[in-house]
């Protein structure tokens, strides 16, 4: 029989990619995608840059239309890993952080009862608090990229990750568009 600890280990690390991979995502589209690119400018980038002129709208939309774009990004992303790995509790940790993570990122912005579970799931940092994601509306948006944990962030910017990766894009000529328009 599997060793419970070792089921729970997996499912944390998977959820840990998930969150890394959010992280990844989200920086794309602040600071590589634009407005008008051919394909994703409506269902991505907008949305995106949106959310960061007016961060409650996606408040309002419904469970479906807020996801959407996500799910189908996280399916896709699970069934290759599936199709390449087969089945682990590692996977399984990832989808179910893939699967949760625009939820996660909703109550961020909204009020959670203080003497709630998921509360004390914010304040553990399993799933993001507000006070840790409005570090990213706050400031320069240059930071705090990944939405599900509260975890990889701090390791990710002290390590200036993103920096280094806009850094390399500048030097194959690419020009970081800084979160802007
Ligand atoms: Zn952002
Ligand atoms: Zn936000």
């Amino acid at each position: 029989m599997m060793d419970p600890f070792s089921i729970a280990a997996q499912l944390l690390l998977g959820w840990l990619i998930a969150d890394l991979l959010s992280g990844f995502f989200h920086w794309l589209e602040d600071r590589v995608l634009w407005i008008g690119m051919p394909l994703i400018s409506r269902a991505i980038v907008e949305p995106n840059r949106l959310h960061h002129r007016d961060p409650d709208a996606f408040l309002a939309q419904s469970l479906f239309a807020r996801n959407s774009t996500t799910w189908t990004a996280v399916a896709a992303i699970a069934l290759l890993w599936l199709w390449l790995a087969g089945f682990g509790w590692v996977w399984l940790g990832a989808l179910a952080g893939g699967l949760a993570v625009t939820e996660v990122h909703v109550r961020a912005h909204r009020r959670v009862p203080r003497s709630s579970i998921y509360r004390a799931l914010m304040d553990i940092g399993i799933v993001q608090s507000t006070p840790h994601h409005w570090g990213h509306h706050t400031a320069a948006m240059d930071g705090r990229y990944c939405v599900l944990t509260g975890w990889l962030n701090p390791i990710l910017d002290r390590a200036r990750l993103w920096t280094r990766l806009e850094r390399a894009l500048e030097a194959i000529g690419f020009t970081p568009n800084r979160g802007a328009a």
